[in-house]
């Protein structure tokens, strides 16, 4: 046997997809085999067409956010890598399901620490000519080296990727101090301390001081993205009341709401209970999704924030066998739901997807760097949770995210 492989601690971020992957992706599409890569955890990062023509042969539904353990394979991810960590190379399982039969080989890349798993349908395997076999397996090992070879290349991206957002980070990071000094004299002049303004100049300043406010929050929305895209997202979980955290996020909210004339209704249910979570990320994601609802919302118009326990199907899976699961249903609900919908111009269904990329934007006639939603959706989906968005042109917008409550 092989020695033994020693596996690092999981970063949710290292790995995570930048720009080029519907690339990547396109070029996967051309290779025969089935491939599905995913992160360690399981988020799914590259399905190639062979794949995802295998899965839906095998009846699987959606598989955009599916997990690859929890829910392609239906697996302990634990029984993976534990055989991965006593030196197997390969893992090779059976998946069974609506009476078909295939072979999952499942890899562990330490660089870039990812799982690339490859599916075998059996009665393809079993019906080929074994004449023509060695050459279908030349072809394979073919493509397999090309995809390695398009892996390297997409890794190297990925490092100059983020070599530009590292200076990026640096440059913002001495935008911060002349900032804050300039807000601090505003403050000073506003407050009357330096003499008695007129009533022009007061409002000028008020405007200038929002101005400058705004790159604040411009320049540490950058901050927090280099962070979290330099790998440094580490989550603090602790038993923490979401109650509290979604509270305190709406009173610092209200005078923003109340400046331009929004409504900012807030409706918390009391039964959410303490569970592990990261008080300060999942406040961010909310926030950004507060900032978001008020930019785009005219005077006049309504935001609600809700939250509530929430029974989450998928999360069951991942934690009951399949079995289990027909015979009986949680009886508590596993998750959490939050909640923000405003009344603002709504987001054409074609961009419900890419406005949670980095730096993509629709709007541009409100401020922003197109960071807000890339942030709150890596801050979620850190919880093993999701976001997502519900909203037609010119009727208002609803995101949503989900929190497991069983955090390790
Ligand atoms: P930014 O706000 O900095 O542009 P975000 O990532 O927060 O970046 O949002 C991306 C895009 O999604 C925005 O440019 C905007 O077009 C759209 N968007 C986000 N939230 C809303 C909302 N509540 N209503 C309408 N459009 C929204």
């Amino acid at each position: 046997m092989a020695g033994r492989t020693v596996l690092p601690p999981m970063s949710e971020e290292r790995n995570r997809a930048a720009l080029p992957i519907e690339f990547v992706s396109s070029l996967l599409d051309k290779v025969e085999k089935p491939l599905i890569v995913a992160e360690r955890n399981g988020n799914l990062l590259l399905v190639n067409a062979r794949a995802r023509q295998s899965l839906e042969r095998y009846g699987y539904g959606e598989i955009k956010g599916s997990n690859l353990f929890n829910d392609i394979l239906q697996v302990d991810a634990k029984q993976i890598f534990a055989q991965i960590e006593s030196g197997a190379h390969e893992v090779e399982m059976l998946v069974e399901r609506e009476g078909k039969r295939s072979t999952a080989k499942i890899q562990w890349m330490p660089e870039p620490d990812w799982v690339v798993m490859e599916l075998e349908n059996k009665s393809d395997a079993q019906a080929s000519d074994p004449a023509t076999q060695l050459t279908v397996q030349e072809l394979l090992q073919e493509r397999e080296i090309t995809y390695r070879n398009l892996l390297a290349a997409y890794l190297k991206l990925q490092e100059v990727n983020r070599q530009k957002t590292v200076f990026l980070a640096s440059a913002a990071h001495e935008l911060k101090t002349p900032l804050a000094v300039i807000k601090g004299y505003y403050d000073l002049l506003l407050a009357g301390s330096l003499g008695r303004l007129t009533d022009k100049q007061q409002d000028i300043l008020e405007e200038s001081k929002d101005s400058c406010e705004r790159l604040v929050r411009l320049v540490s929305m950058f901050l927090n993205y280099s962070a979290l895209e330099s790998g440094k997202l580490v989550l603090q979980l602790r038993e923490n009341d979401l109650r509290d955290c979604l509270d305190e996020l709406s009173k610092r909210w209200t005078e923003a709401f109340q400046r331009k004339g929004v409504k900012l209704d807030v409706n918390i249910d009391a039964s959410i209970p303490t569970f592990r979570f990261d008080y300060q990320k999942v406040q961010q994601a909310a926030a950004n999704l507060l900032d978001n609802s008020l930019k785009h919302t005219p005077t006049g118009g309504s935001v609600t924030l809700r939250a509530g326990p929430h029974f989450w199907e998928r999360r069951v899976a991942a934690l009951a066998p399949v079995e289990e699961r027909r015979r009986f249903r949680l009886p508590r609900p596993n998750s959490v739901e939050v909640c923000v919908a405003d009344t603002g111009p709504g987001i054409a269904a074609e961009h419900h997807q890419e406005i949670f990329e980095d730096f993509v934007r629709v709007d541009r006639n409100t401020s922003g760097m197109g960071l807000g939603l890339a942030i709150a959706k890596r801050l979620i989906q850190a919880h093993r949770g999701k976001i997502w968005v519900e909203s037609e042109a010119q009727s208002g917008s609803r995101f949503t995210f989900l929190l497991p409550m069983d955090q390790g």
